[in-house]
């Protein structure tokens, strides 16, 4: 089981992870928990983000620690029509990223259970299908304001989604040699999702296993009492059989 990585870190500088998240203290917090190799991934959704990212590369100039630190960032979809993202080759080239994650993240206006699964299933291939992406971000993830908002309330367990768009996913995946993340903090302890509703996100994994796709480990934390979430992850992975020659461990980044 690799408990000993975690390749999906926000930090304090974008403002969604809050302040205990500085680099400094979350390298060391990672050290502390045993991690071996970590990827710094916070959000790139705009322009409005392109300075914090330039901060956080400065934080990890020059860091000389027992961790391998992957220099990565999360993107999200930028035109949902498009299925387009807010990261492009040309910023990958001029922030010499070395990990790049996404995928979507809201329902994009679709009211209807079954549209909204159809959206999300086909931003997600659209997502993988992009060749800057090494990993699609929490697949089924939706955040908890879309409960409050009631638009959520028919989604306690995965029977609704087609099976074929399983089979799909894992096709593209594979074809391009793009991993699905296993998130901790958005899926495993996901406020609004039942026990039914991982037991199902379980068997999903299994079902891609079985089709040869390649998984990451990640807390996705956005405060430092939730890096530990990764091993949460590993545990996820390891229960539905996923063996750790199918964990995807990137290149380190020279800082
Ligand atoms: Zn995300
Ligand atoms: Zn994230």
């Amino acid at each position: 089981m690799r408990n000993d990585l975690d390749l999906h870190i926000h930090t304090a500088r974008v403002g969604c992870a809050n302040e205990t998240m500085a680099v400094p203290a979350l390298l060391e917090r990672c050290e502390q928990l045993g991690y071996t190799h970590i990827a710094i991934t916070d959000h790139l959704n705009g322009p409005q983000h392109l300075e914090a990212q330039k901060l956080i590369r400065e934080d990890l100039r020059g860091y000389d620690g027992p961790l391998a630190v992957t220099w990565g960032v999360e993107c999200t979809v930028a035109d949902p029509a498009e299925g387009t993202l807010t990261v492009t080759e040309e910023l990958v080239e001029e922030f010499s990223y070395d990990f790049v994650i996404g995928g979507p993240h809201g329902r994009y206006g679709e009211e209807d259970p079954d549209a909204i699964i159809a959206t999300q299933h086909r931003l997600l291939l659209a997502t993988v299908r992009n060749p800057i992406i090494n990993a699609v971000v929490h697949p089924w993830w939706f955040s908890r304001v879309e409960w409050e908002r009631g638009t959520m309330n028919w989604f306690e367990d995965m029977s609704r989604i087609p099976g074929w768009h399983v089979e799909e996913l894992a096709a593209a995946c594979v074809e391009t040699g793009t991993a699905v993340e296993m998130n901790a903090s958005a899926i495993i302890h996901h406020a609004r999702f039942t026990q039914r509703m991982l037991d199902d996100y379980r068997e999903y994994i299994v079902a891609l296993y079985e089709r040869g796709v390649n998984f990451t480990v990640c807390s996705d934390a956005h405060d430092i009492e939730n890096l530990v979430r990764a091993k949460d992850a590993a545990k996820f992975l390891a229960d539905a059989g996923v063996p750790d020659e199918r964990i995807v461990v990137p290149e380190p980044t020279e800082l």
